[in-house]
């Protein structure tokens, strides 16, 4: 632990809004404008925030790419007394977004580190959805692949906390369709879209029902997305209880494993890929 560098600059960590440009604080506004340097994920993004609010402060890029590589220039300018601003395209840094290296790296030389709060998508999602939100887990994105991403909700589907996930337009259906296989469709769950734009839609429901209703219009896979899911209930952590089992063992004995599990997912609402691992331990037991 070290004291914070005499005369060095403050390294400012901005959140700046996610869709609406009023959501910018009036701290933010300040601290953009007095700062001689604003490190920004994409100047052009930034630069219409900036206008917006008529402020004409010299930007730098910093983005997952050459973020190692300009923190030693941003740290010199920060140990020469002058102060900096971190943001990103949309709400705050470090969340899903650069900016932990160069964070970490001001610490590490007792550079001042101070935050700027403001908005977020997790937060903003998880204030309306009605979800438990005492305690959660924020996933961030999950794995583009398939299979990678069944994976990782796979490992999910035990937790019993409001499961937080960021999505894009471009894998929310194929995603929505791997958690209902994973983590069951019978699972409550809120798709956020658009937070804070004109297009603003908050759907509520099982996992069934959002997958649903987002598959089949167009309009609702647009945008950015946070899916928000209710934890596993005790049900869920526990093994496969013995009607469920009868009814997989009874299936099984007419039809394919894949589709057996299918049925008995869809009938009690479990996962499908609990189902048809039950499923292949009862082949190779009987
Ligand atoms: N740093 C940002 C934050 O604090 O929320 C997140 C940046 S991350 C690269 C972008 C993702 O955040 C999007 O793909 C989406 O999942 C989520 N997101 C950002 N803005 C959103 C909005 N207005 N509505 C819904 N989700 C949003």
């Amino acid at each position: 632990m070290g004291s914070a560098q005499q005369n060095a600059g403050v390294l400012y960590v901005v959140a700046t809004p996610i869709g609406n440009l009023q959501d910018l604080s009036a701290r933010a506004l300040q601290v953009l404008r007095s700062v001689p340097l604003i490190a920004a994920e994409d100047t052009r993004h930034s630069k219409k925030l900036l206008a917006h609010y008529g402020i004409g402060t010299r930007q730098m890029a910093l983005h997952e790419h050459n973020e190692r590589g300009i923190t030693a220039s941003l740290l010199r300018h920060l140990a020469a007394g002058e102060d900096l601003a971190l943001v990103s395209d949309a709400g705050t840094p470090l969340i899903s977004d650069p900016g932990f290296y160069l964070v970490r790296a001001a610490r590490e030389a007792n550079v001042r580190v101070v935050p700027v709060p403001g908005a977020s998508a997790l937060i903003a999602a998880l204030s309306v959805a009605g979800l438990p939100s005492d305690r959660f887990l924020f996933e961030g994105f999950l794995p583009s692949k398939s299979a990678a991403r069944q994976q990782r909700l796979q490992a999910l589907a035990a937790v019993t906390v409001t499961l937080v996930i960021y999505e894009s337009s471009h894998r929310i259906c194929a995603s929505l369709r791997d958690m209902v296989d994973c983590l069951g469709g019978s699972r409550e769950a809120t798709v956020a879209r658009e937070l804070t734009k004109t297009f603003e839609t908050i759907l509520h429901g099982s996992l069934d029902e959002l997958l649903q209703r987002v598959e089949s219009d167009a309009d609702q896979q647009k945008g950015e997305f946070v899916v928000l899911i209710h934890g596993a209930q005790a049900r869920e952590r526990s093994a496969v209880d013995a009607e469920t089992l009868r009814m997989l063992e009874v299936l099984l004995a007419e039809l394919p494993l894949k589709q057996a599990a299918g049925l008995v997912a869809k009938i009690s609402g479990l996962s499908k890929n609990v189902l048809y691992e039950e499923g292949l331990k009862l082949k190779d037991s009987g």
